[in-house]
């Protein structure tokens, strides 16, 4: 075993990261190059020679840097974004040197048993069923997909067609049906799943699905039939009224999927748990550790109540493959074959925060977004147009040139990065408040800086 054919070259990823680490939360925001000044950077050709590891990773590290943006920045609010948690950061770490193809519980034991305590405690934050099935997938999209495939492959059982065995073509039409406030991720699963774009059946101004409209669209038509509902809508935050549309959507014996990306975490907190009232009647839930729960990429959690339909639907079959026993493995909930142990760093994460922690992490997350709402919405000329329920802010100023000027300001500016979006037909600026280091001193920071950056462009017309 060479002993040190790793250590000078970790002990420079080491340098690096916490270089980095240490200055994402005062250096400005936005990436300095473009992706062809990186590469030119870089070099574009594959040279004969090789090179020493650790002198790759130094290269590296000194080429990308300026064009790395300060995601984990506790004031970059753009998209959806979570920071890292330091645990769930170095238990990454481990799971990459570990090296474990964690797709069967016989030769990867530890962690699988590390991933099934994750899945166990996830389904008990977000008191989901203890039998539901689990998967630990890339992200909030492949968990939307891995449920929509057991959705399908169940609904189209109960109509007497073998998808998994026979495939779509020939079988019974499978409706998909969503508000339309439809997350785009939910749209590309639709897709992939083969279920085409969802009809979309109303929403209200927050972006509530209208359970009339669904119970109508339901009764328009016969057949298996799937709905997506949504735990925060990625602009107001708000969720959908599930009690009522579950229960209507059973009622046509419909699978009720929920996209919970970052609003399913708003069951973790026993002050905000009413915000999902009725979402456990559901039949599956996607959700993601990379947001709220502030994991670093790539993590997705997929939630199946009946187990058999998410093993029938991702479960491998081959001589070589260790024949399912009575506790599922790993390769049966999740689309991949082989891949990281991407529990193990949820579990570090949820060890080292326990149940209070994550409580209070999304409580933290929560009062921050309403402290940035009454802040910018105090601000003359700016106006916040949605209801603040959970993480989500949407701004806007006097017309749409005076808000993607404040966009671009903000920007340049580099204290401060949030995203451009349109909403109720107007343009807007939308903050995302899921980083575990904004906290009422960064919100204020930030509603100085768009204060500032406002004063600076030129008078409103
Ligand atoms: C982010 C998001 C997704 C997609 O998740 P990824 O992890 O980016 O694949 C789906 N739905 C909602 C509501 C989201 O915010």
């Amino acid at each position: 075993m060479p002993d040190d054919e790793y250590t000078a070259v970790l002990a420079r990823a080491a340098h690096h990261a916490r270089e980095w680490l240490n200055s994402v939360s005062e250096r400005p925001i936005a990436a300095a190059v473009t992706a062809d000044e990186v590469a030119a950077a870089l070099g574009t050709h594959l040279g004969a020679d090789g090179r020493d590891p650790a002198v790759v990773v130094d290269e590296l590290a000194e080429a990308i840097e300026p064009g790395l943006t300060a995601m984990s920045s506790p004031r970059f609010y753009g998209f959806v974004i979570g920071g890292i948690h330091p645990a769930a950061l170095a238990a990454d770490w481990l799971v990459s040197a570990w090296d474990q193809n964690t797709g069967s519980r016989i030769p990867t034991p530890g962690t699988a048993a590390v991933e099934e305590l994750a899945a166990r405690w996830l389904l008990d934050l977000f008191g989901l069923p203890a039998t539901s099935g689990v998967g630990f997938v890339t992200g909030g999209t492949t968990a939307n997909l891995s449920c929509l495939l057991a959705a399908r492959g169940e609904v189209l059982r109960r109509a007497g067609w073998d998808v998994e065995r026979d495939g779509l073509a020939g079988g019974p039409r499978v409706r998909f049906l969503a508000g339309d406030a439809v997350h785009s991720s939910m749209v590309l699963a639709g897709r992939m799943a083969g279920l085409g774009v969802p009809r979309t059946v109303g929403a209200d101004d927050e972006g509530r699905i209208d359970v009339g409209g669904l119970g109508a669209a339901l009764a328009d038509d016969a057949g298996p039939a799937i709905v997506a509902l949504q735990a925060g809508d990625v602009h107001s935050g708000a969720f959908d009224d599930f009690a009522s549309a579950v229960e209507v959507a059973h009622a046509a014996g419909a699978w009720v999927h929920v996209d919970g990306a970052f609003g399913l975490w708003a069951s973790a907190s026993p002050s905000l748990r009413h915000l999902v009232a009725g979402f456990e009647a559901a039949d599956s839930w996607a959700t993601d550790a990379h947001k709220t729960l502030n994991v670093p990429y790539d993590s997705g959690v997929a939630i199946v109540r009946d187990e058999r339909a998410m093993s029938a639907a991702l479960g491998a079959h081959a001589a070589y493959l260790p024949v399912p026993g009575a506790v599922a493995e790993p390769y049966d909930h999740t689309p991949e074959l082989s891949r990281r142990a991407r529990g193990v760093p949820v579990w570090a994460a949820l060890r080292s925060l326990g149940r209070a922690g994550v409580a209070d992490l999304v409580d933290g997350l929560v009062a921050s977004a309403r402290a940035l709402a009454d802040g910018l919405a105090a601000v003359p000329g700016l106006e916040v147009l949605n209801d603040v329920v959970f993480t989500q802010v949407c701004v806007a100023a006097e017309d749409d040139e005076r808000t993607s000027a404040l966009v671009r300001g903000l920007v340049d500016d580099g204290v401060v990065w949030a995203s451009p979006s349109r909403w109720r037909g107007r343009g807007i600026v939308r903050f995302s408040v899921s980083n575990r280091g904004t906290d009422a001193a960064e919100a204020a920071r930030t509603i100085d800086a768009v204060e500032r950056v406002l004063g600076e462009l030129p008078p409103a017309r």
